[in-house]
């Protein structure tokens, strides 16, 4: 091998333990709690038998737990050919982090089965995904107080309504059954906001970011969020809320979006709706029209932008194409779409990146709301207006005023008054539980970021913030 050739790259695991190894170094831990805290406590495998089609098939599903420092442990099901243990344990660590950064009172967990779930018709996918979850729901990997499933790549709330029917058939005396999964339909209750929430908490981080001139200006950009260009990769729920919220409610333009098989790219900012509709119906971008096509996709992640939002897989990012990035900000949509290798490079290039525990975590904040309602057996928001129509409207009237007063620096979300008038005002509750949370987790990183010479980038700052707080909770359980 010559010098100029990359380096093995670690895999999804290691690296994650890396970044968690580079923060620990500048704290004050004790040798054994940073162990336990790092590695993961358990991983359980199944394989299990379906028939389908005339024939047994065998698949195999993981759900890892990561740390129990608080009950129920949370993360996604993910269903992907690709799904392995390791994958599934580093996705469970950063889902500890994840939760003390945003401080939702969860350990943080995460499980997969190994399947395409586009070679399955739906029924077969309902079948199944009620076996894998009576395997997981018998050994307590899906309860209420014990662990709290959520979707991920590959599920959404079909396979969440799927899960919590199976555990409430095994548990029929269970008054809390709803709430040992998120992320279920509205019908099944789920909550107003819960499918947009990582993207929509990707575009409350990136608003919060661009609040803080100098945070701007170490990326080597200025301004507002309006006007910047951004690429974004992969157009999953993830990858098209954020997408859609960034241009059309903050004016920023996303200029390629790159997909499985190639990229499409606009200067003048692409229709991200009808990109999405395109791919819902052709299943890719290819033949997109009013658009440049470009056949290798990845290719693009190396484009000029001002903003790079990787929200597909991990490690799309890594010691090959690292150097070649030229976006000077990168918003992780995705969950660990950096390696720790090309982590280094692109701090060392200047470029700042908003790291994946936090960026991301939209998803399990919104996860968190649905849970207590589920607990609370109540609905969420304001219950008088239903009773009080006129008042009502005189409340939205004077918020209205109020909010055309320029001075006040705020104004009413879009829709604001429809939405609050026809009744699910339980989504403006969302969207501002949502903004607070970003906000607030926001300025704890960059709190330390700033203050600290010994802390280079805001993903260590990040990892500081949340390692302390589990530290913080091990210890006062007497470990
Ligand atoms: N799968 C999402 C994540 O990676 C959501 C987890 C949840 O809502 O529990 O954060």
């Amino acid at each position: 091998m010559t010098e100029h050739q990359p380096q093995p790259e670690p895999g999804f695991r290691d690296s994650v333990d890396m970044m968690f190894n580079r923060a620990v170094t500048l704290m004050d831990l004790s040798p054994g709690l940073e162990e336990k805290i790092r590695v993961c406590n358990a991983t359980y495998t199944v394989r299990f038998g379906v028939r389908l089609r005339g024939q047994l098939h065998t698949f195999t599903g993981y759900r890892s737990v990561h740390s129990e420092h608080m009950e129920p442990v949370k993360g996604g099901i993910r269903y992907a050919p690709s799904v392995h243990q390791e994958e599934v344990e580093a996705l469970a660590a950063l889902m500890t982090y994840k939760c003390a950064l945003v401080e939702v009172p969860y350990g943080g967990s995460k499980g997969g089965l190994r399947i395409d779930p586009r070679d399955w018709d739906e029924h077969e996918l309902e079948q199944i995904t009620r076996r894998f979850a009576y395997e997981l729901a018998k050994r307590d990997l899906i309860s209420p107080s014990q662990n709290v499933p959520a979707p991920d790549m590959g599920t959404g709330e079909r396979e969440m309504a799927w899960i919590a029917d199976q555990y409430a058939r095994m548990n029929t005396t269970d008054i809390n059954s709803r709430a040992c999964v998120t992320g279920k339909p509205l019908n099944a209750g789920g909550i107003h906001g819960r499918v947009e929430a990582t993207g929509r908490g990707v575009q409350y981080a990136l608003r919060e970011f661009f609040r803080h001139p100098e945070d701007v200006a170490k990326a080597g950009l200025s301004g507002k969020l309006e006007g910047k260009r951004i690429i974004v990769q992969g157009l999953g729920n993830v990858g098209y809320h954020a997408a859609k919220f960034l241009s059309e409610e903050d004016g920023a333009k996303i200029t390629a979006i790159i997909e499985r098989d190639g990229a499409i790219t606009d200067e003048n900012g692409l229709d991200v709706e009808a990109v999405y509709q395109w791919i819902a119906k052709h299943g890719g971008v290819s033949d997109f029209p009013h658009a440049t096509h470009h056949e290798d996709g990845a290719k693009l992640l190396e484009a000029e932008c001002d903003i790079l939002i990787p929200a597909a897989l991990e490690s799309t990012i890594n010691l090959s194409n690292a150097e070649r990035i030229s976006a000077p900000l990168i918003i992780e949509a995705a969950n660990g779409p950096v390696t720790a290798g090309a982590d280094e490079i692109l701090r060392d290039k200047g470029c700042v990146i908003i790291p994946d525990m936090y960026a991301n975590a939209g998803g399990v904040t919104v996860s968190y709301f649905e849970w207590v309602k589920n607990l609370s057996h109540i609905r969420f928001g304001r219950m008088e207006r239903r009773a009080d129509e006129a008042r009502a409207q005189l409340i939205v009237d004077e918020l209205e005023r109020l909010s055309a007063d320029e001075g006040l620096g705020w104004s009413l979300s879009k829709n604001f008054k429809e939405r609050y008038l026809k009744g699910d005002d339980e989504l403006e509750l969302v969207r501002s539980g949502l903004d607070d949370t970003m906000r607030t987790a926001y300025q704890a990183m960059r709190e330390i970021w700033h203050n600290r010479d010994d802390v280079p980038d805001l993903r260590t700052a990040a990892y500081l913030v949340a390692i302390g707080r589990v530290a913080l909770s091990y210890r006062s359980k007497g470990l």
